[in-house]
């Protein structure tokens, strides 16, 4: 056999690739792993969808995807030049890193936090500085705010943050955009509208602060692959001229319509949002009569781990049961589970497995 790897340019074989919660074909799965919304998206999505399907799929879109960029605008009291959108918050994840982060200084990023991150940074030849978290798994804002202000390529941070769901005020944000003038700051909102403060109104105030937020999570649209930034119009323009190098059109036709529909329902993210975070409570009070231990929880997921019993062992005796949680094999958290928030019906299931496991 020859040797596949001689095609491989010589980046290619040092990548260290994400790797995604699994999406197994397994019938009654109660698939607790990747932070899905149970309730599906708002009703009228589906036909927007549709229309859009059957007018026009023979031309490209709008490559500056304005309708969906004003509709952001309008629903989050922007202007849409303050707004870019990608295919998932990750493609504009990746778009900030490669604007933003390629400096000479490291940037600065949790030691513990969605592990993304680190993907993009080796993607693009950016170092990075781990800062250690404190011993509740939060991030130490006086300490970054700290090294920050000598210097830095930048700040990534999730808030509320991944994989713990546990989130800070926006006055720690505020001190580390004053702690990182020089540079951008990004703050990741994927779980924000499950209780988290939001950095939004702070854009107009700091022109180095990008917030990064998805329709995945909180408008249950994760298949449509659609997530925007929102900052001062300088940084959007540089996220623009990275997009417009890579693929005129992330957002394809059916991924506007839907997204569009999806932000004009605000009754329907409402309750839906507040049905996760009510569901989360009683989760919650179910797997700490069992004995977990769980961190304070901004999003749509609970981070637990159990003093008597291994997470990866309880993991697989989840999965023997058909209920997929997520495990990270990683320094700090390797004895936590992170489970996300199902439907009421599903996350009885969990703890009736758990139950069973735990004897
Ligand atoms: C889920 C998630 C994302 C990615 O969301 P997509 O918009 O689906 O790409 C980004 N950041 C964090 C912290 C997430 O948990």
């Amino acid at each position: 056999m020859s040797n596949v790897n001689s095609f491989w340019s010589p980046r290619v074989a040092v990548l260290e690739p994400y790797v995604p919660g699994e999406q197994p074909r397994i019938a009654k799965l109660v698939k607790l792993n990747t932070n899905e919304n149970p309730f599906g998206p708002a009703p009228h999505v589906l036909e927007a969808i549709m229309a859009a399907a059957s007018d026009g799929l023979e031309r490209y879109p709008d490559p500056d995807s304005m309708a969906l960029r004003e509709a952001i605008a309008a629903r989050y009291g922007l202007d849409s030049s303050q707004v870019f959108v990608g295919n998932g918050s990750d493609e504009v994840l990746a778009h900030a890193f490669f604007a933003f982060f390629q400096q000479a200084e490291p940037l600065l990023i949790p030691d513990v936090t969605y592990s993304f991150y680190r993907v993009y940074a080796q993607l693009y030849g950016i170092a990075c500085e781990l800062q250690p978290v404190d011993a509740g798994l939060r991030i130490d804002v006086p300490t970054m705010a700290v090294r920050a202000a000598t210097d830095c390529g930048g700040i990534v941070i999730a808030n509320p943050n991944a994989p713990t769901g546990t989130g800070l005020p926006l006055r720690d944000i505020q001190r580390l955009l004053e702690a990182c003038t020089r540079r951008v700051v990004l703050v990741d909102e994927a779980y924000v509208d499950f209780g988290g403060e939001s950095a939004l109104p702070l854009i107009e105030r700091h022109p180095n602060l990008l917030v990064v937020q998805t329709l995945s999570k909180s408008r249950s649209l994760a298949g449509l692959r659609v997530g925007f930034a929102c900052a001062q119009p300088h940084l959007i323009d540089a996220l623009q001229r990275v997009k417009n190098s890579f693929n005129s059109y992330p957002i394809d036709r059916l991924a506007s319509a839907g997204a569009i529909a999806a932000l004009a329902d605000e009754a329907w993210f409402a309750h839906t949002r507040h049905e996760v975070m009510d569901i989360r409570e009683g989760l919650a009070l179910q797997l700490e009569d069992l004995g977990f231990e769980i961190l304070p929880s901004q999003s749509n997921f609970l981070f637990v781990r159990h003093p008597a019993h291994d997470a990866m062992a309880l993991a697989s005796a989840l999965r023997a049961r058909a209920v997929l949680v997520r495990h990270f094999d990683e320094p700090r958290i390797t004895q936590y589970l992170r489970i996300s928030i199902g439907t009421r019906e599903q996350c009885g299931l969990l703890v009736d497995a758990l139950s069973d496991i735990l004897g």
